[in-house]
């Protein structure tokens, strides 16, 4: 799960960003709404949490411009601003939701759980496949008889494969949403993280093969 920050306040940003990646959630924070605009336009995030009042491009155009361009990503308002019309104009733009600041983390967390149940990603606590489940609260795979624990980058590409059971998921798509959009990791990253992957696969006698697809990607099968 890949979530974009547009919030001028910096300390703000950061502490959020603390919290979400401490969550296992992979994060992009930035501080203006013309940046926060072209982030967002890439369409590579689960969610977009994002400020009203910011520099640049304030944030209701920003949401505008980004339901423009048919960007359908679930966004969460931030606001100082407490009065009903902000709200109102915010849900019009199409806004998903919104919070008052200052909110409690709980709170936060709660309402992105939400949206991203909303949109069908995260049905519940694991995803199955095979004799395998994905534990998205402890972040282990398991079998009936095993179990074991997935370093935070290991989570997320389980979790994108074991999402598109059946499709490829092409590596490009891989190094966007787990190392950011300009990034410059490696191909070769995405190969040592699927090979650590598979090494804990065959440790809990997993069924699921991640087999590669020569020069695009990878997909899980049974075997
Ligand atoms: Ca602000």
């Amino acid at each position: 799960m890949k979530i974009l920050i547009v919030e001028d306040e910096h300390p703000l940003a950061d502490a959020l960003t603390e919290i979400l990646k401490q969550q296992k959630y992979s994060v992009d924070a930035v501080y203006n709404g013309a940046d926060g605009l072209e982030y967002a336009l890439t369409g590579i995030y689960d969610i977009i949490l994002l400020d009203i009042m910011l520099p640049k491009i304030d944030g209701l155009e920003v949401l505008r411009r980004i339901r423009a361009k048919r960007i359908s990503t679930p966004i969460l308002l931030l606001t100082a601003k407490s009065l009903t019309s902000d709200k109102v104009a915010g849900l019009d733009c199409g806004a998903d939701d919104y919070l008052t600041k200052p909110f409690a983390t709980q709170e936060l967390l709660a309402r992105i759980r939400a949206l991203t149940r909303r949109i069908g990603e995260f049905t519940g606590d694991e995803l199955r496949h095979g004799n395998t489940a994905l534990d998205k609260n402890a972040f282990e795979l398991k079998t009936e008889s095993n179990s074991v624990k997935l370093a935070p980058r290991e989570f997320q590409l389980m979790e994108m494969l074991m999402s598109n059971v059946g499709r490829i998921v092409q590596k490009e798509r891989i190094i966007e949403k787990i190392w950011g959009y300009n990034s410059d990791a490696e191909y070769n990253s995405v190969e040592v993280y699927i090979s650590f992957i598979r090494k804990k696969l065959s440790h809990i006698g997993s069924d699921i093969q991640i087999k590669a697809v020569r020069g695009i990607g990878y997909s899980i099968e049974i075997s």
